[in-house]
């Protein structure tokens, strides 16, 4: 019946511009049990500032990554899969309510002076999942507000160890010394240290994982471990200093795939393979004013707080047994905003939020079905409150938008500078062109035509500071 009326309310959302309730995203019971019947473990693994060139599978070259081209050849590898908006907490938002950032009013990167955070009426993924009883864990950083109210603990989260917020918002930052306070190290809601030494974060976030893991093996689990690294300053443990010819960020690398081969081992060890999909991702795109400490896009234009391709695409890899074949790749696309709906579903999450959301069941595309669709009509990249580009099907419109672009590259922890140029009006062909180097704008006016009414859907709702347009369903996020 419930299955009957969605079905019937479908065409109806679908005329709402990038919103759709979550009803839509209903469970099909049965879908998604586990050979143990129950609903599956998820563990979902989040980098940060790792590029789409960094992994073994994805062309990275001067160290390796063993453990994560393993789970890509057990697994799925996407190539068109992207993030929200290319910066920290405004990628994480997206990640953990299924919202673009600007819907529920995190933008940006919010630091130690940040008097808001994510609001309580927003349902992360973690509020989700424990409706169907999940024990829920993060290990590392958080970054949607370091006030108590909005720490994990109040979002959906059993367990918290990690960073508040970036590990470069500390006293030692290269370019505003002084300008932050001591780092804090949070457990639960206290602060257990100040300045933690940070070339443990990735063994300590680990090992913490790995007794999460070991503790909750007879009922459904998540666990969130978004690293730290490989965000500046990098830093990395002894086991790993000095192995690369890539410097310091590859050995960094080589930690973080350290840390999913234990991840790996451990649901191997408890006989839970065949009942855990695990994901590995990246908040954004490299930082590319840091030069030999950031990432790389394997060719992909600009990076880091960009909607360029460099920006907001980022390596996919999802793996789970019996249930994504091995060694597909597709490059059907899918976004951050797709996880809490596709995971919500495969969990069997009755209940919905009264607040809508943007994201869309992307199972078919994660799960390797390489005729999968997108259920998506448009994927929309913001800047802030500003509409950089739009994506359909194969194509990208840039709006005229400011962007930054890197002026000069830094070393050694020191970052270069970005300046600021303008980018015209530009259609690019992402399966001709990944690169986004030829505009097609003129030989393909019908294209244009369509993507700008697609993107004027999208100032209708979200606004666009470019524009002077006012968000008409945007919501404020939660303040002290
Ligand atoms: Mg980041």
């Amino acid at each position: 019946m419930r299955r009957e009326i969605i079905m019937r309310l479908r065409p109806l959302l679908a005329v709402i511009p990038a919103l759709t309730i979550w009803l839509s995203a209903a469970p099909m019971i049965g879908e998604a049990t586990t050979d143990a019947g129950r609903p599956p473990n998820i563990v979902l693994i989040y980098a940060d500032d790792l590029g789409y060139g960094d992994l073994g599978t994805y062309g990275a070259r001067g160290y390796r990554t063993p453990h994560l081209d393993r789970m890509a050849a057990e697994g799925t590898r996407l190539t068109s899969f992207y993030v929200a908006q290319a910066v920290c907490s405004a990628s994480r938002a997206a990640l953990l309510t299924g919202c673009y950032p600007n819907r529920i009013g995190i933008n940006g990167a919010l630091d130690h002076r940040s008097n808001y955070g994510i609001d309580s009426g927003e349902t992360t993924i973690a509020e989700a999942l424990r409706t169907r009883g999940y024990a829920t864990a993060i290990f590392g950083k958080w970054h949607l507000g370091h006030h108590p109210a909005f720490l994990p603990t109040r979002h959906g989260f059993d367990e918290y160890y990690g960073l508040p917020y970036s590990n470069d918002m500390w006293p030692n930052h290269p370019v505003t010394k002084n300008y932050y306070p001591e780092l804090p190290l949070i457990e639960g809601e206290k602060v257990i240290a100040l300045n933690p030494d940070q070339s443990q974060l990735t063994t300590t976030y680990t090992e913490r994982a790995v007794s999460f893991i070991e503790r909750h093996r007879e009922r459904p689990f998540f666990l969130y471990l978004p690293h730290s690294m490989p965000h500046v300053p990098l830093f990395v443990s002894d086991k790993f200093r000095g192995r690369t010819e890539r410097g310091l960020y590859g050995d960094v690398i080589e930690e973080i795939d350290w840390s999913v081969g234990q991840i790996l081992a451990t649901l191997q060890r408890q006989g839970l393979d065949r009942q855990t999909l695990v994901i590995f991702t990246s908040d954004n795109g490299p930082w590319l004013p840091y030069g030999n400490h950031a990432g790389t896009t394997a060719g992909l234009r600009e990076g880091k707080g960009t909607a360029w391709e460099g920006g907001v695409r980022v390596p996919f890899i999802a793996r789970w047994p019996g249930r994504i074949p091995a060694g597909r790749v597709v490059r059907e696309p899918a976004m951050t905003i797709d996880i809490l709906p596709t995971l919500a579903k495969l969990a069997g999450v009755a209940s919905s939020s009264a607040r809508p959301i943007d994201g869309l069941d992307a199972w078919p595309t994660i799960s390797g079905n390489r005729r999968a669709k997108t259920a998506h009509d448009a994927f929309y990249f913001y800047w802030l409150g500003e509409l950089h580009a739009v994506r359909s099907g194969k194509w990208k419109l840039h709006l005229p938008h400011p962007y930054r672009h890197l002026a000069s590259t830094g070393s050694d922890g020191r970052p270069g500078k970005d300046e600021t140029l303008q980018a015209e009006m530009a259609l690019y062909d992402l399966e001709q062109d990944p690169v986004e180097h030829v505009n097609v704008a003129a030989g393909r006016p019908e294209v244009v035509r369509q993507l700008l009414s697609l993107a004027e859907r999208a100032r209708a709702d979200l606004g666009d500071s470019l524009t002077r347009r006012q968000p008409t369903n945007a919501r404020p996020p939660g303040r002290l």
